[in-house]
């Protein structure tokens, strides 16, 4: 006897990502989407799409999209990767270069995929707790381990570290690939692409999701030295050939190519969220004491009243923040950035819910 099937079958614990809500009512504030549509070439390439391109298989090789990428960063098209979505990058990063039997580090407080991945793939891992403020204390990466991963700025505090500080760990472990995810980085803080060419053990991941509007296309990429990018390559190629489809391609390359539009849109934001800040400060909620978010998000408890209360009553008025009911971060909210009319709609409901809650 062969025993049951379901003895088989790979049990995971899911990553579970912000409510997707439908309500064309709702406030939503969950998932760090950006408030303003893509580029308007980008909406130009996907009102052009034809026949051929859907009839036809996608360049396998993503040629259009990387030369673009390539283009942008001022490295080769051999140096860089892309994928559905960073996740899409982040997993074949895990599948490719997390294979030894040390664990892999991460911090605690941090993207929860990563633990997600971990234990779908049997990856050893250690979760490595940030201090008090929660920053990240650059002396726990300098052990013995089986690779290294973490965002700039961390998600979800928003908290960054400086290039300084990543160099000293990418330095420290050159036995290790160290993956710095620079989902925010548009949003204010230094990236480390500049260390690339200086560290073969360097991967640096970004997304299309948060800066370039493009969360509902799926694009992400990573750029490394080319040992480490052909090596992601064999993986992707012996698990799916065409992980890109025809219209992502066409619009990620479209998106580069209006700079200003790009550098537009994020200014708003980066005002927008400045403002944000103090708004909710008079509100009565503050930032980890390790700073504030550098990213399109922020993270914020407030003086008395819980987050997981105030999270549900806005919920109940459809507007919709992300919290993390998990130790340590479970009376803060993460809250994305909207366009300011959205932010305004927050404050005064916050001002009524603060209110009705007052003890
Ligand atoms: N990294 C971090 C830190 C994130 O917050 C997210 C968004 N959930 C991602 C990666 C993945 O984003 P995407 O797959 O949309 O590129």
């Amino acid at each position: 006897m062969n025993g049951n099937w379901r003895d088989n079958i790979r049990r995971v614990a899911p990553y579970v990502p912000g409510e997707q809500t439908m309500s064309p009512r709702a406030v939503k504030l969950n998932t760090n989407e950006n408030p303003y549509p893509p580029a308007p070439e980008v909406l130009q390439v996907i009102r052009e799409s034809n026949d051929e391109g859907l009839r036809k298989y996608p360049d396998p090789d993503c040629r259009q999209l990387i030369h673009a990428l390539a283009d942008y960063h001022g490295v080769k098209p051999s140096q860089v990767f892309v994928g559905v979505g960073s996740d899409d990058v982040l997993a074949m990063a895990f599948m490719t270069f997390f294979c030894g039997s040390q664990p892999v580090l991460f911090p605690d407080i941090s993207y929860a995929f990563y633990e997600v991945w971990a234990e779908m793939l049997r990856i050893p891992y250690r979760k490595q707790p940030l201090d008090d403020g929660f920053r990240l204390k650059k002396e726990d990466y300098f052990q013995k381990n089986g690779g290294i991963v973490f965002p700039n700025p961390n998600a979800p505090t928003g908290l960054l570290e400086p290039v300084s500080a990543i160099e000293e760990i990418v330095a420290a472990n050159p036995e290790s690939v160290v993956i710095i995810d620079e989902a925010y980085i548009d949003f204010g803080g230094e990236s480390v692409l500049s260390l690339v060419d200086k560290y073969d053990n360097l991967l640096v991941t970004r997304t299309y999701s948060k800066s370039r509007s493009l969360a509902g296309m799926r694009i992400g990429y990573a750029i490394g030295q080319e040992e480490l990018i052909s090596s992601m390559l064999d993986v992707r190629n012996s698990y799916n050939s065409y992980t890109m489809n025809q219209t992502a391609l066409a619009a990620g390359t479209a998106a580069l190519a209006d700079e200003s539009y790009f550098r537009e849109t994020l200014s708003k934001i980066i005002r927008t969220r400045e403002d944000a800040k103090e708004r909710m400060r008079k509100l009565g909620f503050s930032a980890p004491v390790g700073g504030e978010s550098f990213s399109n998000f922020l993270f914020l408890a407030h003086e008395s009243v819980p987050a997981g209360l105030i999270f549900q009553k806005l919920r109940e008025r459809e507007i919709f923040v992300r919290y993390f009911n998990k130790p340590r971060i479970d009376n803060y909210l993460r809250i994305t950035i909207g366009t300011p009319e959205q932010m305004e709609i927050l404050y005064d409901n916050l001002r009524e819910i603060l209110k009705e809650t007052e003890v």
